[in-house]
């Protein structure tokens, strides 16, 4: 490691002013709209922006990275994280978390570093709920978009919340009956999102959890009033639904992402490949260009709960404060691990998670692959936490989602694409991000090793670029002393 660029890193985050300009020497570019990455290239941020990408020498600058045998990539964005919960604990407003307000007040000092510790410089939460602000206000955070929820009283996620402050994170509560005119109705509610600065609208399409069906969904009138009127709008559609059959029905309203793998094949769960049926819908993801988001890391999070050494692999120690990481070793926190024991009736440990590690990871590579072999753009897209799981911590969990794609085949330059210019595309930020171009936002990432080569290389950050400001890696981790160790 190279003591001088940590100096500049810890040094110039405080000090470097917005339009001071920042020199990145002789390094080699890495960016999907490159067809072999560019070397010895000097790199010239100005004002939060690119302003010269260049073999020339550049002598005017006022600070300066040495670039030499490293490589820079465009800062990466996670297109489903939900910054306001806790791991383990649930959405920041529910009853575990307002039992425990300074661990929570720590670990969301952390969370904003902890994506940034992984290279994530955006960040699109489908679900902000009502505590988004400890983000956005954070000194150094991930730039932050969001979609809003339409739900209505009878339809998840609002009929599963029993108490009022879970009940009050979903604001934007629909009456099927009421005329376009009233406040509540389909059209106003989505006027109501647009003028909120909102990126895109959030539905859900869940009769029930597994092959439960005890929840109704949003009639196909209701649908089609808020496609009609998010049109108008430039609102972007993501929709909840893992099931096969919630899928279709997604595909049916004309929602432009699916914001999550299709893990559950509902009447064809017994096959090993996708049958035709599965695959007659994957066509119509494929023919109507709907983003697909495959967050295999919620299935991953279920699994890796169950498994003892979880919560303390140095990478996890990295991201998570030691408030948080003292409370998953009390028996309050084992409540999900129970819930799940209790679901598989009394299973081993180690079986429940191969169940989700091996079964339900699989049928999601197979829709990955099939996807991916008609060249269909992949979204990088975690669903950070994914579920009362702890096991997913903030930006670990991207990384790992981004080796999960690895592993179900994509290849480096595959994945580089899934967490720059896919995303950056789909939600029509390319203007701005996605790509290590002159006019873009400087988000960037200078790494030690070449992430074309290995996955495992975007965990060699040196140091993230944020809005032009370097930040070394070393000041973004969790203050704990097990991490230094
Ligand atoms: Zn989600």
């Amino acid at each position: 490691m190279n003591k001088f660029v940590i100096l500049i890193g810890i040094f110039f985050s405080a000090a470097l002013a917005a339009n001071d300009k920042l020199l990145i020497e002789n390094i080699t570019i890495v960016s999907s709209h490159l067809s072999a990455p560019n070397t010895n290239m000097n790199v010239l941020l100005n004002n939060g922006r690119i302003e010269q990408i260049t073999s020339q020498k550049i002598t005017d600058y006022d600070a300066k990275i040495d670039g030499v045998d490293k490589f820079l990539a465009p800062g990466l964005m996670d297109s489903h994280v939900h910054v306001s919960s806790v791991p383990g604990m649930g959405f920041g407003v529910e009853p575990l978390a307002v039992k425990h307000p300074q661990i929570v007040a720590a670990y969301y000092e952390q969370q904003p570093k902890s994506f940034l510790y992984y290279g994530v410089t955006q960040v699109l939460d489908p679900n902000p709920g009502l505590n988004s602000k400890h983000f956005t206000n954070a000194a150094n955070h991930p730039d932050y978009f969001r979609c809003e929820v339409i739900t209505s009283k009878d339809t998840f996620p609002y009929v599963e919340k029993t108490d009022s402050l879970s009940q009050s994170m979903y604001r934007y509560l629909v009456d099927e009956a009421a005329a376009a005119n009233k406040p509540d109705s389909a059209e106003s509610l989505v006027q109501q999102i647009a003028s909120s600065g909102a990126s895109c609208i959030k539905l859900y399409f869940e009769d029930g959890y597994g092959d439960a069906n005890q929840w109704q969904l949003l009639s196909s009138a209701t649908l089609k009033r808020i496609k009609v009127e998010a049109d108008k709008h430039n609102l972007l559609i993501v929709a909840h639904a893992n099931a096969f059959d919630m899928q279709q029905l997604a595909l049916a309203a004309g929602v432009d992402v699916i914001a999550h793998g299709m893990w559950n094949w509902g009447q064809f769960r017994r096959h090993r490949d996708v049958p035709a049926e599965i695959a007659a819908t994957l066509d119509v993801i494929i023919d109507e260009q709907v983003g697909y988001m495959p967050t295999q890391r919620v299935i991953a999070g279920l699994g890796e709960v169950m498994l003892p050494t979880t919560a303390s692999s140095p990478q996890f120690l990295a991201v998570t404060p030691a408030p948080l990481l003292d409370w998953y070793q009390t028996p309050q926190a084992q409540w999900f691990k129970e819930e799940l024991r209790i679901g598989f009736d009394g299973m081993a440990d180690n079986a429940i998670a191969e169940i989700f590690l091996y079964g339900r990871i699989g049928k999601g590579n197979k829709v990955i692959q099939y996807l991916n072999h008609a060249n269909h753009p992949i979204l990088l897209a975690s669903d950070f936490p994914g579920s009362p799981s702890y096991a997913n911590q903030p930006g670990l969990t991207t990384f790992q989602e981004m080796k999960a794609m690895a592993n179900a085949g994509l290849s480096p330059a595959q994945v580089l694409a899934a967490a720059t210019i896919n995303n950056a595309k789909q939600f029509k930020m390319d203007a701005d991000y996605g790509t290590v171009q002159v006019g873009k936002k400087a988000n960037l990432l200078v790494l030690e090793r070449n992430p074309l080569a290995s996955v495992e290389a975007w965990d060699s950050i040196e140091t993230v670029i944020l809005n032009g400001k370097p930040i070394a890696r070393q000041v973004l981790v969790a203050g704990n002393e097990k991490s230094l160790n």
